[in-house]
């Protein structure tokens, strides 16, 4: 278990979680597809929003169970609540800090079909 931090472009949120990083998923839902999202898994409990609550946006569809952010400046997808696991999160790789993501294995998922 290793401590990550992460942030959005324009850095007005910075975000921090401790989690062992083996694998990044792609999920061919509509909306994954469409912001080509690369992500990781953290437990909700993990995640900590260290700066810029308030620049969070977030978006809703489908059932509206999960719950995607992203950054108000930017537009930066940071991180969403999932719909299936509401205790897990899944965090863009790409706005973790140092993280070689194309050397971490990666899975595929379908969203779409749970
Ligand atoms: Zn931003």
């Amino acid at each position: 278990m290793r401590r990550h931090t992460a942030s959005c472009h324009c850095g007005a949120i910075r975000f921090a979680f401790d989690v062992q990083i083996d694998e990044v998923v792609i999920c061919k839902c509509s909306l994954c597809a469409k912001r080509h999202a690369v992500m990781v898994g953290v437990p909700r409990d993990s995640l900590q929003i260290l700066e810029g609550h308030s620049a969070l946006s977030s978006y809703r569809w489908n059932t509206g169970q999960a719950c995607h952010y992203f950054c108000s400046t930017c537009g930066i997808y940071t991180f969403h609540q999932r719909r299936i696991d509401p205790a897990m999160y899944s965090v863009n790789a790409f706005c973790i800090d140092g993280l070689d993501v194309p050397a971490i294995p990666l899975r595929h998922v379908d969203g779409s079909r749970r």
